[in-house]
């Protein structure tokens, strides 16, 4: 399964693509590579489709059982929107300690200029002077500013490409710097925390399973849940740089890029949101992945027990890889591109019945509205950034439910909707002055675990336990609201 960043992200199009998902084939293989998993992610993320309609769909052509893989699956993605929703701040920060204190991951910076020898293990301390000596060259790092763009080094097409746009939209009043959903200001890591080494992000660090992964998602914004897991495995324990410069980095060249599962995946693959780091070896990538990904004789061909101990420190990280062509990065900002998204604000809607459509509620609109409006709050990126092909599709598809297409910071967007009767879809990625005028509650495969008062399922365990407390099949499920 491929997909391309040429993506129509339509519910049309999503259907089409939903009935072609086959439960029984999607159950035994989706854990191989080229297993039969369904693609559907950009459309859940962005709201085209919704977890119940996923479910029903496939249920009413073959019943599921309640524990049926689909099921689960689907309700990982709902367990991690649920503790986005009730637990915001954990997902931007550890929400305890990895195998490793914080400050030690920094190591991976230096291990990707081909310094590794430099690199000490746990025991010896690791001073800030020597971190800052690592060599910075092609580095793209997340600037802690208020104006909050994706900088890169003056080099290549990237940051030549980003300029005019950024420019451009910062003509607007800068977004605060809140994490959308968020009442605490994020402490921002140290900038050298932020960095993903470029022999990884160019694919070449010589390991095939690594380079294939980094090259698929470079050229389809997609990769498949293994690849995901191996990659931040390989970044995190391999030449341990910090899970949160992993996890800002392959959100922003995905096509479903999205915080909760994303941020919560890398902590679970770090050890920061589960109790041991996520491991690979060159004989699981043998097992579950295609001839050209297999890395046989390689520094990933060892026991556990080696992989083990490196995650640990007992053994110095990786080195960098020296060889290959480099693929071409794409290129990622903070702000929609004053090219693909025009501001078009319109008629006055005051007294208007207005639905609000958003990047995260790319539906069709319900009947009964005399407008819809599509919002683009510029806060919702000030963490996170997007590929040029990802803006792209969300504005086609914006561009496709209403002419006006309104782009701001959400308290510009709140005061012009002042005397409309406003509807729509919550979302945790949206600021919060917004969220008070979206009156549908967001996507969620268990609702009632979303309501603000039910309690904050903690594992993944609890909240499949208290989803399905009183259900014994899959269309009690769905027939709850
Ligand atoms: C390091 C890492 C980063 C990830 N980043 C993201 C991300 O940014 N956005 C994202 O949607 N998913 C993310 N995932 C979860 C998962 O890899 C993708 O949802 C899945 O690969 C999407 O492909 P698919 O639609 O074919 O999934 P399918 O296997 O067909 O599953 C159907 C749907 O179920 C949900 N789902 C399936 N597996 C998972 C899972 N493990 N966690 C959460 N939801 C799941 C998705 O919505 C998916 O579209 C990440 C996983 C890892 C390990």
């Amino acid at each position: 399964m491929t997909l391309s960043v040429d993506l129509d992200l339509s519910p049309a199009t999503a259907r089409e693509r939903l009935a072609r998902v086959d439960a029984a084939a999607y159950a035994a293989t989706r854990n191989h590579l080229q297993g039969a998993v369904s693609g559907l992610s950009p459309w859940i993320v962005h709201g085209a489709l919704s977890l119940r309609e996923a479910l029903a769909a496939v249920h009413a052509r073959t019943p599921l059982p309640l524990d049926h893989r689909w099921v689960q699956e689907l309700a990982w993605r709902g367990f991690f929107q649920h503790r986005l929703m009730r637990e915001p701040d954990t997902v931007w920060h550890s929400r305890h300690e990895g195998p490793l204190p914080e400050g030690e991951y920094a190591a991976g910076v230096c291990a990707a200029e081909g310094q590794a020898g430099v690199a000490p293990g746990p025991a010896q301390a690791r001073s800030d002077a020597a971190v800052d000596a690592c060599p910075k060259e092609g580095a793209t790092t997340l600037a802690p500013d208020p104006g909050a763009t994706l900088r890169a080094e003056p080099r290549g097409r990237q940051a030549s490409l980003l300029a005019p746009d950024v420019a451009r939209h910062a003509a607007s009043p800068a977004p605060s710097l809140s994490p959308p959903g968020s009442r605490r200001q994020p402490d921002l890591l140290p900038r050298r925390l932020l960095d993903v080494p470029a022999d990884v992000r160019e694919a070449r660090t010589g390991l095939a399973v690594i380079d294939q992964a980094v090259r698929t998602l470079a050229t389809t914004g997609w990769l498949h849940n293994h690849a995901r897991l191996w990659l931040a495995s390989y970044l995190v324990h391999g030449r341990r740089v910090h899970w949160r410069a992993g996890a800002d980095w392959m959100l922003s060249w995905l096509m479903d890029g999205d915080v909760g599962p994303n941020h919560g995946s890398w902590q679970w693959v770090a050890g920061t949101g589960s109790h041991k780091p996520y491991l690979f070896n060159a004989d699981n990538v043998a097992r579950f992945a295609p001839a050209d990904w297999q890395v046989p004789g390689s520094v990933l061909d060892t026991g556990y027990d080696v992989h083990e101990a490196r995650a640990r420190g007992g053994k110095p990280p990786l080195p960098a890889g020296r060889g290959g062509e480099a693929v071409a990065e794409p290129m990622v900002s903070h702000t929609p591109p004053a090219s693909t998204v025009q501001a078009n604000w319109g008629p006055d809607q005051h007294g208007r019945r207005v639905w609000l459509a958003h990047p995260w509620a790319l539906g069709d609109p319900p009947p009964g509205f005399d407008a819809v409006v599509a919002l683009w709050p510029l806060e919702a990126w000030a963490h996170i950034a997007w590929r040029a092909e990802r803006w792209a599709a969300v504005a086609q598809r914006l561009k496709a439910l209403t002419p006006w297409q309104w782009v701001g910071p959400a308290e510009s967007l709140v005061e012009r909707l002042a005397g409309a009767h406003t509807s729509g879809f919550d979302h945790p990625g949206l600021p919060e002055p917004l969220r008070a005028l979206l009156d549908r509650p967001a996507d969620s495969l268990f609702p009632e675990l979303d309501r603000p008062d039910a309690p904050v399922a903690s594992s993944f365990s609890a909240y499949w336990r208290l989803g399905t407390r009183r259900l014994r099949q899959v269309d009690e499920l769905l027939a709850g609201a």
